[in-house]
């Protein structure tokens, strides 16, 4: 595939070439766990799926594609798993620099599974660079970034914190779930690592859980690679066949999550009975200038708080028709999310205080209906 090639061409063709034994214009599923050899050691490139699996290797040419700037990529049984493996190549007493409002899975992962390993994360607000500089001692080994971020839609400044990794030898990691490989392109703008829940935009039909890091340096790569091989947290075949049908769609979908975020924030953003929209793509976002900066585009994710009480929320909530209250994010269809109750749950009280995040606060998916419809919808549960 030629990097030169414009994103909704590469997105179609990504990955896939006309199978060699029969000219299927789609990579078939290689149900199988091995495969037969000629001679010990003498094979076609494969001797078990937990190693390398066709329809996987596809799966993985693809992400390769689709992500700027990356020349290889690994697939995960979820964006979890692959966020697993890039901690598994740390040792104990690194340190680990975490944006605060990092995705609450993520969140939980560190701090109460990884951190009884001797790992020393600090969670910090990454917007504030002196605390950043200051928090960036000679034994960090990592910085993870989100932007934007989950709910209240900060944005970080990627080549600012590449520039901070740089100087301590630390790796730079992005979690671009929000963005998707089509708006935001972090391995260009200084990261070694792009990590994606593969669950959300790239999977894009609320039917699977995957996850995806993809990646430009062939050693990281190859350590990141053992450590799939060596831990396992592979995606099936029919998994990877799921999500190479899921990319071809990819740059069209997020188009129209885009289109009609943007609108929705914007009727929001106008609305008497709403008190304040965080959405990357309006004037009033405080980063609206760096987001326009580092991003192509402001994805499909729209939070808001309503004036009023809880109460108020849950008969909105009652009254919406399209918008289905769920958790989860980057579907076809719009989501409505309550944070405080849902996602967000399992952030520490103090921490969801300081975000933000509140009884009136709601977070929409937006996805790729009719714009008019799902204006339509808001307008008529708001009134
Ligand atoms: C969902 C999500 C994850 C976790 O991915 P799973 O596929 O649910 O394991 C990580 N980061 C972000 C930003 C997410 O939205």
């Amino acid at each position: 595939m030629h990097s030169d090639l414009r994103t909704k061409t590469i997105a179609v063709h990504a990955g896939t070439e006309p199978e060699p034994n029969t000219g299927a214009i789609m990579t078939p599923i290689f149900l199988t766990s091995t495969f037969v050899q000629e001679a010990p050691g003498v094979h076609k490139g494969y001797d078990y799926s937990r190693a390398d699996n066709p329809t996987r290797q596809a799966h993985e040419k693809a992400l390769a594609q689709i992500e700027r700037g990356a020349k290889y990529a690994l697939a995960y049984a979820s964006g979890l798993a692959a966020e697993q493996a890039i901690i598994q190549l740390l040792n104990p007493g690194d340190r680990i620099l975490v944006c605060d409002d990092v995705y609450g899975g993520t969140g939980r992962l560190f701090r109460r599974l990884f951190a009884k390993y001797n790992l020393d994360f600090q969670f910090i607000d990454m917007a504030n660079m002196d605390e950043v500089k200051k928090a960036a001692t000679a034994n960090t080994k990592l910085i993870w970034v989100e932007s934007p971020t989950n709910p209240t839609m900060k944005v970080i400044d990627i080549q600012a914190m590449s520039a901070v990794a740089k100087s301590v030898g630390a790796k730079l990691v992005v979690d671009n779930t929000f963005a998707s490989p089509v708006f935001q392109s972090p391995l260009l703008m200084g990261a070694d690592i792009v990590m994606h829940s593969s669950t959300k935009y790239i999977g894009g039909h609320s039917d699977m859980i995957g996850g995806a890091l993809m990646m430009t340096d062939k050693a990281l790569h190859e350590q990141l690679k053992f450590v799939q091989f060596a831990a396992g947290a592979v995606p099936s075949p029919f998994e990877s066949f799921m999500f190479l049908r899921s990319i071809k769609t990819l740059a069209v979908r997020m188009e129209q999550h885009a289109k009609n975020a943007q609108a929705v924030a914007e009727f929001l953003e106008k609305h008497p009975k709403v008190k304040r929209v965080y959405f990357p793509g309006l004037k009033s976002h405080p980063q609206h200038e760096l987001a326009k900066k580092q991003m192509s585009g402001f994805s499909g994710m729209v939070s808001f708080d309503m004036n009023g009480t809880y109460d108020d929320v849950v008969k909105f909530l009652k009254k919406l028709k399209v918008f289905c209250l769920a958790e989860s994010l980057g579907g076809v269809e719009s989501l409505v999310n309550h944070p405080e109750k849902m996602t967000h749950a399992s952030v520490p009280e103090e921490l969801r205080k300081k975000l933000g995040i509140g009884p009136t606060l709601l977070r929409l998916s937006v996805g790729i209906e009719d714009t008019a419809d799902l204006i339509a919808d808001l307008d008529q549960a708001l009134s």
